[in-house]
């Protein structure tokens, strides 16, 4: 975020014409940001999904990460929750706070991000809200998706007996922020830490997956605050236990090799945010299907534990013993 020069600065309305309006042109109604609001046409069937994240710049991300890179988190965070709850990605509303020196430069990078991202998956922008003022750079986005009426899959609905799965892998975001604090990792190889900051920086929203959950699966949450807090949201609404078998915790060669070199252990990739992965239960019936399903969007989904009828989660090590997790996942207040 460099100084803005008056030059520069085109004002709300030139802004929100230049920046954010080509934005919205792949959907009619946006009415290409020129009304006071959007719409959105109901589709038979289709119950609308909605979910809002925001991100603030020396909370959520550093002030001089890339534009383009802060951009495509914002979208993929929401995208996360959406692909969570089985939802096809619709629209979404932007909603932003500028201090004075973000710079048009800084903008129109962030718009590119978005931009390729909103190609990627398929959504567009609908609408929004531009203020200026004297805090942080603030980002709000608001993302909507559709889901078959009654099948959206809840936190609340596990049942006993049944399979946990998680997506990709675990610990890794956690793990690239401290990389990116630090600005390099000790005795980490050189492209581990380059893996692990990039896991940070741009997070995967399994979205493809996430649409051929629903129907198949019991409960269902978007892993962003680390795996043993987001289990335990499920468990909780669900009023169930449950057992995790720590050796099928998915870790990257990276994750691996930090954990093998001390510099992390299970506990900390297991309450590390950030990771954007979706974790989710469901009956034994349905595990060559999810299998195969998750091979057929190229994802790595790992059966890692099962529900118990209460108890809160017990996660045991090789040997079967339980494991004692010192901290849960972040939390702001
Ligand atoms: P209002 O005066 O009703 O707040 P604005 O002048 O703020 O209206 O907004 C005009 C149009 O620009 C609206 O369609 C609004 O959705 C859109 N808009 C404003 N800011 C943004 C933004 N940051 N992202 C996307 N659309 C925006
Ligand atoms: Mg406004």
């Amino acid at each position: 975020m460099g100084k803005k020069t008056d030059a520069e600065h085109p004002g709300e309305f030139a802004l929100i014409a230049e920046i954010f309006a080509p934005l919205a042109k792949a959907d009619q109604n946006s009415f290409g940001l020129t009304d006071d609001a959007a719409l959105l046409s109901p589709i038979s069937g289709k119950e609308l999904v909605v979910t809002a994240d925001m991100m603030i710049a020396g909370v959520h991300f550093f002030p001089d990460d890339e534009a383009g890179l802060v951009a495509r988190k914002l979208l993929r965070v929401n995208l996360s929750d959406l692909a969570a709850k089985g939802a096809v990605p619709h629209g979404y509303i932007l909603t932003i706070a500028l201090p004075k020196e973000v710079t048009m430069a800084w903008l129109r990078a962030f718009a590119a991000g978005l931009a390729a991202d909103q190609a990627e998956y398929r959504i567009n922008l609908l609408g929004g809200d531009t203020t200026s003022g004297p805090g942080p750079l603030c980002l709000s986005l608001t993302a909507m998706g559709w889901v078959d009426r009654g099948l959206m899959p809840r936190r609340s609905g596990a049942r006993g007996g049944d399979d946990i799965y998680v997506t990709g892998t675990i610990g890794d975001a956690a793990l690239g922020l401290q990389v990116r604090r630090d600005r390099g990792w000790g005795n980490l190889s050189r492209q581990a830490s380059k893996d692990l900051l990039q896991r940070y920086l741009l997070p995967q929203p399994r979205v493809a997956l996430g649409l051929r959950l629903p129907g198949r699966i019991h409960a269902s949450i978007d892993i962003s605050d680390g795996l043993a807090a987001d289990l335990g949201h499920i468990l909780e609404t669900s009023d169930k236990g449950a057992e995790i078998e720590t050796a099928r915790i998915p870790l990257s060669i990276a994750a691996r090799q930090a954990l093998e070199a001390g510099m992390t252990d299970m506990p900390q990739l297991l309450s590390g945010g950030d990771d954007y992965e979706i974790l989710f239960t469901a009956p034994l019936e349905h595990r060559q299907s999810l299998m195969e399903a998750a091979d057929q969007c190229g994802v790595r989904l790992s059966r890692i534990g099962r529900i118990t009828p209460s108890g809160g989660a017990v996660f045991l090590d090789e040997k079967g013993h339980p494991l004692a997790l010192a901290r849960a996942g972040y939390q702001h207040f």
